[in-house]
């Protein structure tokens, strides 16, 4: 007779950790699976990270750091927020978090009150809409179909703000989309944007260092630097240098913002794990060429799956900027072969092609599915021809 919360029955667990659980427990019974459903780097940790960790261990660095993260590393995030960004922090500025999900975590629970509104283009990262309603705000998902290259517009965002508009997340390259705003689209946004001072931006660009369109990366505070005192910039090292299992996140913004999300951090999880700590400033510090290699593997697999999902019939790709991830649409397949929503159709990929996708309703744009290219070209191959076959009629 549990009588949970009303808050823990509001959200559903993370709909991509569940693809790859289910895609797990066929393989464990013997079954034939590729999972193409995980939204971390098949890459392992760069050797001289892992180097530092161990180092970090052996020097007995195992206590309580700072709640906010060790100084030093706070200093190599700082000096990286500078080199690859332009921008200026102050310590105070800084919050190291475990995994960019708990940056937003404590953004959310810093900032927002019952009923305030946070607006999330969609398609987006499956954790917005979730982490926000444990803070008892409202999702206002902003529609960006593919006809837009899944961006929103300058008119949607001021159509979507409100007075009860606390919080903007944008988050390019996007997941799962895999599409960068150019800097002329940021700018058009955060035009809008500098009328509200009181809503907060959250610039989420875990994929920075994934991408290779034309433009280089660029967030909402390059293309608009006025709304600096409005904007929480947030980042990690899971994805650029293949650290998912650290759980190392870090974000700067306004210092009075990053003290309240501390102060919520010190009352949930305190440090991130000290000897993580250390392997997140040896990757910020250390050469980056590990991140290059991974960026041209990606770029290679991107064109081998765009390619191939256009190739099958009733599946439409756009190019990917970035990211390893690719959002076709299977709207056509899907009516041909009279799946009523991409739930059935994942299910059915998964049992009769042995290929796990995330099916794009769990972003907020059903009809789509996404595809993680985070694997090896040979399997990639295969998986192509599998979902080719499965969805001949
Ligand atoms: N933001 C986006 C867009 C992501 O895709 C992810 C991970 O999937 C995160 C944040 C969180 O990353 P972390 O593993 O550091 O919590």
């Amino acid at each position: 007779n549990l009588k949970l919360s009303n808050r823990v029955k509001n959200v559903k667990p993370s709909p991509t950790l569940a693809v790859t659980a289910r895609a797990a427990e066929l393989r464990a019974s013997g079954k034939d699976i590729i999972g193409l459903g995980a939204g971390e780097p098949d890459f392992d940790t760069p050797d001289h990270i892992k180097e530092a960790a161990v180092k970090a261990l052996a020097d007995g660095k195992t206590k309580y750091t700072p709640v906010d993260g060790t100084p030093s590393l706070k200093q190599a995030i700082i000096d990286k927020f500078k080199r690859d960004n332009g921008f200026d922090y102050q310590a105070n500025q800084i919050l190291v978090s475990c995994g960019g999900k708990q940056s937003f975590f404590n953004l959310t629970q810093a900032l927002i009150n019952p009923g305030d509104e946070v607006i999330i283009p969609a398609p987006y990262w499956v954790s917005y809409p979730d982490i926000v309603l444990l803070a008892d705000g409202v999702p206002v998902v902003v529609e960006a179909p593919v006809e837009q290259a899944f961006k929103i517009t300058p008119e949607q965002l001021a159509a979507a703000i409100t007075e009860k508009t606390k919080l903007v997340v944008i988050n390019s390259p996007s997941n799962p989309s895999g599409k960068a705003y150019t800097l002329a689209e940021l700018k058009a946004l955060g035009e809008v944007l500098l009328q509200y001072p009181d809503v907060v931006v959250a610039t989420d660009d875990m994929y920075e260092h994934i991408l290779w369109a034309d433009e280089p990366f660029a967030n909402i505070l390059n293309a608009c630097p006025g709304l600096y005192d409005q904007c929480v910039v947030m980042n990690g090292v899971s994805k650029a240098y293949s650290m998912t299992g650290w759980r190392i996140g870090y974000c700067a913004g306004p210092q009075p913002l990053i003290a309240s999300m501390k102060k919520i951090q010190s009352q949930s999880t305190s440090n991130p794990t000290s000897i993580a700590q250390w392997g997140a400033e040896a990757a910020l510090n250390g050469p980056q060429d590990c991140v290059k290699e991974m960026l041209e593997a990606f770029e290679v697999r991107h064109k081998l799956v765009l390619d191939g999902l256009n190739a099958i019939p009733g599946v439409k790709a756009i190019p990917s900027d970035g990211t390893f991830y690719s959002f076709p649409s299977f709207h056509e397949a899907m009516e041909k072969k009279g799946f009523k929503n991409d739930l059935d159709l994942a299910e059915y990929l998964l049992n009769e092609a042995g290929v796990a996708l995330v099916p794009g309703s769990a972003f907020g744009t059903p009809g789509h599915m996404r595809l993680s290219f985070a694997t090896s070209e040979a399997i990639l191959n295969d998986a192509l021809a599998r979902i080719r076959k499965a969805l001949e009629v």
